[in-house]
């Protein structure tokens, strides 16, 4: 075996990669892991595995990674969104022959209370926003661009880093991650006068408060709906993916 092998290769840029990166050191402290980030935030959290920061050049700069560290297993935990990095995992896995496990959370879905409207894109989102909407735009420094266009609209945009680009001088730029309470997230929807919420379905509980609020004060919701991903294997949940984790790989 060579010293630089990776037996397991977890793509990350998620709370749930980062609670199976300490799942994976706790049940198997010797295994050859690297956890993978796209180098797209600039504070990573501090991880009891190795790390690799930066995309590997597409397809072929993956499938060359898999090989060179003859990689044995690759999880993709990256956000349901994160539709490039996912399409690129399967093509490149199923090139060199590497076992592939996708993490795949389950959708949100409305309550009766809630009034939420499905639409394909962000450039539909964008499209059925009502005349002079304020609107709370958390999707994302990647999926602003399309609302740019409106200059009727008052935005709420809400990301982890700056964009490199301006936005109108009329918006608000909120640079925080998702608010874990539904009272600061109820704040923050007051504060502005929002009429509107435009988000992507993550699922999961890290960004759920937003949605809760939205519920409390009646506000209608645009939901973005999720790209359509390659099959593959999946788990739902880290528990899950760690058996399947501990059958390929901690056994012998
Ligand atoms: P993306 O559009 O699917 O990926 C764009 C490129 O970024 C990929 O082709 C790849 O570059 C690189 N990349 C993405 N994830 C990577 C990883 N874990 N390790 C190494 N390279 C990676 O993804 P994205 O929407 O930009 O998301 C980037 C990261 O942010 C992902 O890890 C994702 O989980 C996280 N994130 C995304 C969202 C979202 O809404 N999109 C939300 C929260 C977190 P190469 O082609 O050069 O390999």
């Amino acid at each position: 075996m060579k010293a630089d092998t990776v037996d397991l290769l977890i793509l990350a840029g998620t709370f749930e990669a980062r609670q199976l990166a300490h799942a994976v050191f706790k049940a198997s402290p010797n295994l050859a892991a690297v956890v993978s980030y796209a180098g797209i935030v600039s504070d990573l959290p501090d991880l009891p595995l190795p790390s690799r920061i930066g995309g590997f050049g597409g397809v072929e700069g993956l499938a060359d990674y898999l090989r060179k560290k003859d990689v044995r297993l690759v999880v993709d935990a990256t956000h349901p969104y994160a539709a490039q990095m996912s399409r690129n995992a399967a093509i490149a896995c199923e090139q060199t022959g590497t076992a592939l496990i996708r993490l795949e959370r389950a959708s949100w879905l409305p309550s009766e209370e809630d009034n939420w409207t499905g639409v394909s894109s962000m450039d539909a989102a964008c499209d059925q926003l009502e005349p002079q909407s304020r609107v709370f735009l958390a999707v994302g420094r990647k999926d602003l661009q399309p609302f740019l266009k409106r200059d009727d609209l008052f935005a709420l945009a809400r990301m982890i880093e700056p964009p490199d680009y301006a936005l109108p001088s009329g918006w608000h730029l909120e640079l925080a991650r998702p608010a874990q309470s539904v009272e600061a997230e109820l704040d923050l929807l007051q504060r502005h006068r929002i009429t509107r919420l435009v988000c992507k379905n993550s699922g999961g509980t890290r960004a759920f408060a937003k949605l809760e609020a939205a519920r409390l004060l009646k506000l209608p919701v645009t939901m973005v709906e999720r790209p359509k991903l390659p099959s593959t294997t999946t788990a739902s949940a880290v528990e899950e993916l760690l058996e399947m984790i501990s059958a390929q790989l901690m056994t012998s």
